[in-house]
């Protein structure tokens, strides 16, 4: 993953759907709130094959708890993918969730410090920026080539697509009955131990 996600953006409008106004903490170490919601996706989040799409919603379902040097926030987020099979190219849509555990530190304070090199976020202000959180969530949970399968189908949703590990390669492993015994003889069965001759 890259450090990228780390810089702050400045200048993000506080209503951005992502954007979580944390004043409410007051600061204080202890305090805790609960963020249980629906936002819409202001950007795609994952790759061509597998993503949620923007304006797609996604729920939050999580608790925000002010610490000494910022905000740590754990919780469940989940929506709704678009899914491209990477096998049969059939698309569907699948439900996926990550589970967040992510560590906002206040500018200024000493984790903010080991943000550069730390899985350590910052905070804007007051302001908790949940998207490059999620970027990265889902990033990781996302499979580089998903297929039907992957997402608890039974097959491919292209019925017309060829299975892919093929039956006929397990198949080609073994030999036809018929020609065992021709086998044998040229040595292409158990040969191995008449090598020493
Ligand atoms: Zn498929």
């Amino acid at each position: 993953m890259s450090t990228t996600s780390h810089t702050p953006r400045h200048g993000r409008p506080a209503d951005d759907s992502l954007v979580l106004d944390t004043r409410s903490l007051g600061r204080t170490p202890g305090a805790v709130s609960q963020v249980t919601r629906t936002e819409r996706l202001p950007e795609a989040i994952g790759v061509e094959l597998i993503r949620l799409p923007a304006g797609s919603e996604v729920s939050l379902d999580l608790l925000l708890t002010c610490v000494e040097e910022g905000v740590l926030v754990t919780g469940h987020v989940s929506g709704a993918a678009s899914v491209e099979c990477a096998r049969c190219l059939g698309e569907f849509t699948a439900p996926v969730e990550v589970e967040l555990t992510e560590m906002y530190a206040y500018p200024g304070a000493a984790a903010a410090d080991a943000a550069e090199s730390d899985d350590v976020r910052l905070l804007d202000g007051d302001l908790l920026d949940l998207e490059p959180a999620l970027v990265d969530a889902f990033g990781l949970d996302f499979p580089l080539a998903p297929t039907c399968t992957d997402y608890g189908r039974e097959e491919c949703v292209d019925p017309a697509t060829p299975r892919p590990d093929g039956v006929s390669g397990e198949e080609g492993d073994r030999i036809d009955p018929r020609w065992a015994g021709l086998a044998e003889k040229f040595g292409m069965g158990d040969a191995a131990g008449e090598d020493r001759g």
